[in-house]
């Protein structure tokens, strides 16, 4: 079979690669390996209750701007129900904290919540002032600079208060860059908090349905419509070259097929078993070994009845705890409000400490957990539950990690990377899929001598934020 770009890998960073290459007048083939489209974001339906469930939770944020825009051009952004009423609900016990973003100049903003919680202390939350000046200052070379470093010692040594460290940073940490803080780069997890403390306004969504529905069924109609194919149950098994320069990829059942571009849009841990062995001892490649998997287990329990109005809430982070973030589909999910039953997921996050319980014990200490949280889920029993291992949610931000992440571009001709976990100055997650997926397909425009700009860059820091950055940036 002949084609012009092959895209390995039909997660999200591959689909927009496909669907923003679909009119450039190039025949497109995605080869996906499973028999479900969307990767890590996939969902299917449960054969128990006949609802459409993702692999495990997932939040969106407002500033998901390429990912925004690829839903709206497959029609779905209106599928994200934003929340409204808080930026965030904290749980320690039954002590709720609400995170909200007051109408203050960006990082006080945060302040109001922070300095009314009875969790930390004026002094605790002072405690920050050095390590928010250096965030504010931060550019992507002093974050490449701080990568070496783990999180943990950068927040001792800039001063931040052990309670602080344990009640907010450890929690931050787990939430968004699934590692813990002693084991996650000081670089991505400053960056990060440039943008939570540094923009005026954000929101977290969640998908109204099945996660995958928003992209998986647009993606191949707007392809195929373009005369583009999508595959599955095609594992790419060898991808082949010679003398620096990409041929073709060889399919597992023994199929070649010849292409101009190959986007390999698929995991460090998969690529590595892809290439042959010449070019995986090169740079970039050498280092997609040091990428290690931050394991999830995600947990859906169908209650008998309704124990919460709310849509999210995530618990402080605690080593001796097994969840961390639940979510009422319920709340979430379009028409499912008129059941009277909740559908609790949660999502056990670097999930090493769960790998000698059962499921049967999972779900149990699921139950508990949110009972803790929930007065009314105490006589709640659950009429039918699933537990999902999944053993790599995303690579784990480890120091000198960042500098390791691939650009688009490789040494080899025609050969380009895409996925959550390349150079994209995002942390692993949807938004960064997308945007290495519309990377690749920038690349491949410019070299047909059609250029053009896909890639939506993040929004600057505004309010004093800003001005720091602007001014005072090292
Ligand atoms: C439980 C869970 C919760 C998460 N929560 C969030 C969240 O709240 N917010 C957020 O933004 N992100 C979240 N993420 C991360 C997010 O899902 C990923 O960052 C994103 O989906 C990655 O997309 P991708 O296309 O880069 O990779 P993938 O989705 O992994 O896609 C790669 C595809 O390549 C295929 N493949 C691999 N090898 C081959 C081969 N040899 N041949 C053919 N195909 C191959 C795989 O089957 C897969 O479909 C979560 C992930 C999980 C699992």
């Amino acid at each position: 079979m002949q084609s012009d770009v092959v895209i390995v890998g039909g997660g999200l960073a591959g689909l927009a690669c496909a669907v923003a290459l679909r009119d450039c007048g190039l025949r497109i083939r995605v080869f996906e390996g499973s028999a479900r489209l969307g990767g890590r974001a996939c969902s299917w339906t449960d054969p128990h209750t006949c609802d459409d469930v993702d692999l495990g939770p997932h939040i969106l944020l407002t500033e998901y701007r390429n990912m925004l825009a690829f839903l709206e051009q497959l029609g779905t952004r209106d599928r994200i129900v934003w929340e409204t009423e808080r930026l965030l609900r904290l749980r320690e016990g039954r002590r709720v904290t609400d995170m909200r973003l007051h109408a203050l100049p960006p990082p006080l903003h945060l302040l109001p919540s922070l300095a009314t919680t009875k969790s930390v202390s004026l002094a605790d939350v002072a405690s920050n002032r050095r390590v928010l000046w250096m965030a504010m200052r931060a550019t992507e070379e002093h974050i490449k600079h701080l990568d070496g470093r783990s999180a943990l010692d950068l927040l001792r040594h800039s001063g931040v208060s052990d309670r602080f460290i344990e009640w907010f940073w450890a929690t931050a940490c787990m939430s968004v860059l699934n590692v813990p803080l002693d084991r996650c780069s000081a670089g991505a997890l400053m960056r990060v908090f440039a943008q939570l403390t540094g923009l005026q306004e954000y929101a977290i969504g969640f998908a109204d349905e099945a996660l995958a529905n928003l992209f998986v069924p647009g993606s191949i109609r707007m392809l195929e419509r373009a005369g583009g194919r999508v595959y599955t149950e095609s594992r790419v098994d060898r991808i082949v070259g010679e003398q620096g320069r990409f041929h073709s990829v060889m399919l597992q059942g023994g199929e070649r097929i010849e292409a101009r571009f190959c986007v390999a849009a698929v995991p460090p841990q998969c690529l590595t078993r892809l290439l042959p062995d010449e070019w995986a001892a090169m740079d970039p490649f050498k280092d997609v070994g040091r990428f290690e998997p931050s394991p999830y287990v995600s947990s859906y329990l169908w209650l008998d009845r309704k124990v919460t109005d709310e849509r999210f809430w995530a618990r402080i982070w605690n080593p001796c705890d097994l969840n961390t973030d639940f979510y009422d589909l319920s709340n979430i999910r379009r028409g499912w409000s008129e059941r009277r039953e909740s559908v609790i997921a949660s999502n056990i996050i670097f999930s090493h400490r769960a790998d000698g319980l059962s499921d049967e014990q999972i779900v149990a200490a699921t139950l508990d957990d949110i009972r803790e949280a929930l007065p009314a889920a105490e006589h709640a029993h659950i009429r039918h539950a699933v537990v999902n291992r999944i053993p790599m949610a995303i690579s784990c931000p480890t120091p000198g990690c960042e500098r390791c992440r691939p650009a688009t571009r490789t040494p080899i001709e025609g050969l380009l990377l895409a996925g959550d976990w390349t150079d994209t100055g995002l942390p692993s997650s949807m938004e960064s899929a997308v945007h290495s997926g519309w990377a690749a397909a920038e690349v491949i425009l410019q070299m047909q001598g059609r250029p053009h700009h896909l890639v939506l860059p993040k929004r600057e820091l505004e309010g004093i934020a800003g001005w720091v950055r602007r001014y005072g940036a090292r």
